[in-house]
């Protein structure tokens, strides 16, 4: 073989889906998937979901809105699911493969539903680059490999030593580099905007999210071990926002604000 043939060969083998085909991945995106599936049990089994709420109905509409809209092909691979987590804790995170959890006191924090957007097309933006496995391609994270041997070989494997929570776990081995942060960061942008939604929102989250930093910061703990906020993130989504082109046809967004501020007066309730 050639040496440019051996070259796009292994391209081919290394990443042949998500938004950036070129980055190293071993995992096909079923597999992607199917090591999703199984950390959701396992979160699952921790966690408290509000299933049939208001809030639910919101995030899934406001994900459901963003991924029809998706401008990159890359959002349409994976079956997206939108699930609240009961707690107080200020923390939205996603499982490759599609499974994406947002806290309820992330939902309280934001004002408006454009808020609420940026918070899911980031979370998105983990999933479509498909960043878990291609951190499990480049690093040496054995016990994140050892989850995703249970779902792809149909043998018993020997039950995993959790450190911890298991939520605590998987979201500890789950901490993104700050460039990997930027692209989900970009990626949520480019979804908020083809769906209609006010790409400038993501920005207003930043600061409020390090208002919450400075009042309360264990609240907001976890979420910036994952989510490392700095001010050169903060002016980089302003200015990526403020470049974006509005879309022709974007859709109209009818009864948004109604919907939201439903859900905040169920909380003005507790
Ligand atoms: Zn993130």
């Amino acid at each position: 073989m050639t040496r440019p043939a051996l070259a796009a060969a292994l391209l081919l083998v290394l990443g042949c889906a998500g938004v950036h085909p070129y980055h190293p991945n071993f995992y096909s995106v079923d597999g992607d998937i199917r090591l999703g599936q199984q950390l959701q049990k396992e979160v699952e089994s921790e966690v408290t979901l509000l299933r049939l709420s208001a809030l639910t109905q919101l995030v899934n509409s406001i994900g459901q809105r963003l991924q029809e809209s998706a401008p990159d092909p890359a959002f349409k691979l994976f079956p997206y699911s939108f699930r609240v987590v009961d707690s107080p804790e200020v923390n939205a995170f996603a499982l490759p493969g599609g499974p994406i959890y947002i806290n309820s006191a992330l939902i309280e924090l934001c004002d408006t539903e454009d808020q609420l957007a940026s918070v899911i097309g980031h979370e998105m933006g983990h999933v479509a680059a498909r960043h878990a496995t291609e951190m499990l391609t480049t690093q040496n994270l054995t016990q994140l490999a050892l989850i995703a041997a249970v779902s792809v070989i149909p043998v018993p494997v020997p039950p995993i030593a959790w450190e911890g929570t298991k939520l605590g776990y998987v979201l500890g081995l789950l901490r993104y580099s700050r460039g990997k942060e930027a692209e989900a960061d970009h990626l949520g942008l480019e979804l908020m905007n083809a769906a209609g939604y006010d790409p400038n929102e993501m920005a207003v989250v930043f600061g409020r999210l390090a208002e919450q930093q400075h009042s309360l910061p264990s609240v907001v703990e976890r979420f910036f071990s994952s989510h490392p906020l700095s001010e050169n993130r903060m002016r980089d989504a302003e200015r990526r926002a403020a470049a974006l082109p509005r879309p022709p046809n974007a859709p109209v967004a009818t009864a948004r604000s109604s919907t939201f501020s439903e859900v905040n007066l169920m909380f003005a309730k507790d």
